[in-house]
């Protein structure tokens, strides 16, 4: 589909950052944005890159009110030598259909999708910051905008895509969280909305995360909304436990994210000798093993923070501290490994990296 471009006038040109380091996350927005139009009975209609400014939706626009939303979340970087470059884009393509079909929304072609992408980055690359851990956030968008209060599928959609300049994820350095595992309040379960990347899993999630920071805790670790009794995930992050050879995370039950950096980490803790398993990771053993001082490193993984090492782990009231509490070794080696792939610094022996324009 061919892309039109709106003309950028001067006025509308937004002040650049000038200090990296206060860059944050998702708070700044660049000059422009991607955006097509899904119509019953046409399709995939008028797709263009526009000044960034905000929509006027009907108040009865459907999103509002029955939620039909999904999204997605990658990162350009930019190398040392100007090259720009994507991780693994077409995994988010192919996600983002999955969560379209779960939540009845009109597919995406990859074509659109990528297409639509690659060349608001490209236009926009002068945003990307580039000192050391920050990139250009980059969230395609799908919203139901059909003015009607009606349970449906929409009939009218704007697939969108806005790209944040971020900063590095840890501007204080390294630190592991403190994690409480949630067993009150479920996140999703067999037959939901779990597998999607959609706004409504977000929403529910508020609360149990409320409740752990006024505890003193960074985030919460979900458990199996059935028997709350298997671990499944943390907020935007899926969750490994690293043993003396091998390295465990939950199996794909239907009701956690299927993470872009999940998949790269299990195969890149294979190439550093370690065994991986996929598997129902019961809470009780894994609380026994870490007591035991059996799991050496625990740590999230996703696009946002890369990989996050975890300190503690508390389940009803007793807090485990993983390893000597500090950052582990696999934790750094596969952080170091993933983000040299991501810059261009390390050779991209599994094909994951695209470069743009
Ligand atoms: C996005 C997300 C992840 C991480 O997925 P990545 O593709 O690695 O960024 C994990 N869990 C949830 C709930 C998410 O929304």
């Amino acid at each position: 589909m061919e892309i039109r471009v709106v003309p950028l006038p001067e006025e509308r040109k937004k002040p650049k950052y000038n200090d990296e380091s206060q860059l944050g996350f998702g708070r700044l927005f660049t000059d422009r944005m991607f955006i097509a139009e899904w119509k019953a009975g046409q399709g995939w209609v008028d797709a263009r890159i526009e000044p960034y400014a905000p929509f006027v939706l009907d108040p009865a626009a459907l999103v509002f009110h029955y939620a039909q939303e999904i999204f997605e979340g990658l990162k350009a970087y930019k190398w040392p030598d100007g090259t720009v470059a994507l991780f693994r884009p077409e995994m988010n393509a192919r996600r983002f259909n999955l969560s379209a079909d779960r939540m009845c929304m009109p597919e995406v072609p990859e074509e659109l999708f990528l297409g639509g992408i690659e060349r608001l980055v490209a236009l926009e690359k002068d945003w990307i910051p580039t000192s050391e851990g920050t990139s250009l956030y980059i969230r395609p968008t799908l919203i139901a905008v059909e003015p009607v209060l009606g349970v449906k599928p929409s009939d009218h959609y704007y697939f969108y895509v806005i790209l944040s300049p971020v900063g590095a994820y840890y501007a204080s350095g390294f630190k592991p969280v403190n994690i409480l595992v949630e067993d009150r309040y479920v996140r999703a379960v067999p037959g939901g909305t779990g597998e999607a990347k959609t706004g409504g899993n977000y929403a529910s999630s508020l609360k149990a995360g409320l409740e752990a920071k006024k505890k003193g805790f960074d985030q919460v670790l979900w458990l199996d909304g059935v028997h709350r009794r298997y671990i499944e995930e943390v907020g935007a992050m899926n969750m490994f436990f690293a043993y003396e050879n091998t390295v465990v995370t939950a199996a794909l039950s239907g009701s956690i994210l299927n993470g872009v950096t999940r998949d790269s980490v299990l195969k890149l803790a294979v190439g550093l000798g370690y065994k991986v398993e996929e598997r129902p990771i019961d809470v009780n053993e894994l609380m026994a093993d870490i007591e035991a001082g059996k799991v050496k490193e625990a740590f999230g993984s996703g696009t946002a923070a890369v990989i996050t090492p975890v300190g503690t782990l508390c389940f009803r009231d007793v807090c485990h501290t993983v390893g000597d509490g500090g950052v582990g070794e696999l934790t750094q080696k596969l952080y170091d490994t993933l983000t040299a792939i991501q810059y261009g610094k390390l050779p991209d022996q599994f094909g994951w990296v695209k470069k743009i324009g």
